[in-house]
């Protein structure tokens, strides 16, 4: 067997997906309490107003690698006492289990409100975390009418995101049974929709990281999927300094340019 296919083989051995974690989260609103001049507001009402601020209700969230939709909410008592520290904890766990988090405006949101109630109730924080945000990806790589997930969801043809009954929110505030079960399952629902609309979007996405490791992972593979069937394209990806080779990824449809320049002896593949 030649060199070449014999490398070839070794990287499709050792192409290894990252792990992904798809994951979403509800919270409660915010109570405020306080008088006010007018029911009309402009602009921001006074902090001092807070009674009590926003936490989870629940969470869920699915590994790229499994079957299982990991998920916590809050039992009646602790959302009475406002108390997420439980299910924060267990969202933290499962966060840093993962080489990404995925979620729809996850940077903006989601992520920014676990490191607020990990610090609100004194636990510790996440540390550094790679992220992708599916929000991010709409708005750069498309001109859609809407970007939010529901939208998108109907945009590709799955079913849209599951309706919630009315004063879910007022009702899980208040820590009502029935009200916490609905909105879990509605919670559940979206880390999966989340999966499917991040596979769908992936060919077309403007910029991904790397999505597999790889025991070389300099070597002549996707470095979206690890695959290494694809089709050299025409024109070559140009920097100030060099040529590079770009390439079309046969299963996943993505483009990547080789690792190091054209004439160079070493070889390898980078994403675009
Ligand atoms: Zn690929």
């Amino acid at each position: 067997m030649p060199a070449a296919d014999i490398d070839q083989l070794v990287a499709k051995v050792t192409a290894k997906p990252l792990r992904l974690l798809f994951y979403d989260t509800e919270n409660t609103q915010i109570e405020i309490a306080g008088r006010v001049w007018s029911l009309r507001v402009d602009g921001y009402l006074p902090p001092g107003m807070v009674k009590q601020p926003k936490h989870l209700i629940c969470w869920s969230g699915k590994f790229s690698d499994g079957q299982k939709v990991h998920s916590q909410v809050l039992t009646p008592k602790e959302a009475k006492a406002h108390d997420d520290s439980r299910i924060t904890k267990g969202l933290a766990r499962l966060l840093e289990q993962a080489d990404y988090v995925v979620a729809h405006n996850g940077d903006s949101f989601d992520l920014k409100n676990v490191a607020t109630r990990l610090l609100a109730n004194g636990l510790p924080p996440l540390g550094d975390m790679q992220t992708i945000d599916t929000l991010k990806i709409a708005r750069s790589s498309f001109n859609l009418e809407s970007n939010k997930l529901d939208y998108l969801a109907q945009f590709l043809g799955f079913d849209k995101k599951v309706e919630t009954s009315k004063g879910l929110w007022d009702r899980c505030f208040d820590g009502e049974p029935a009200a916490l079960r609905e909105m879990r399952d509605y919670n559940l629902y979206d880390s999966v929709l989340l999966e499917h609309v991040f596979h769908a979007l992936k060919p077309y996405a403007k910029t991904l990281p790397r999505l597999v490791d790889a025991a070389e992972w300099r070597q002549e593979m996707c470095p979206y999927c690890g695959s290494t069937d694809r089709k050299k394209l025409k024109r070559d990806h140009r920097t100030n300094v060099n040529n590079f080779l770009r390439y079309r990824c046969q299963p996943c449809q993505r483009t990547y340019r080789g690792w190091q320049a054209i004439g160079s002896k070493k070889s390898g593949s980078v994403g675009l």
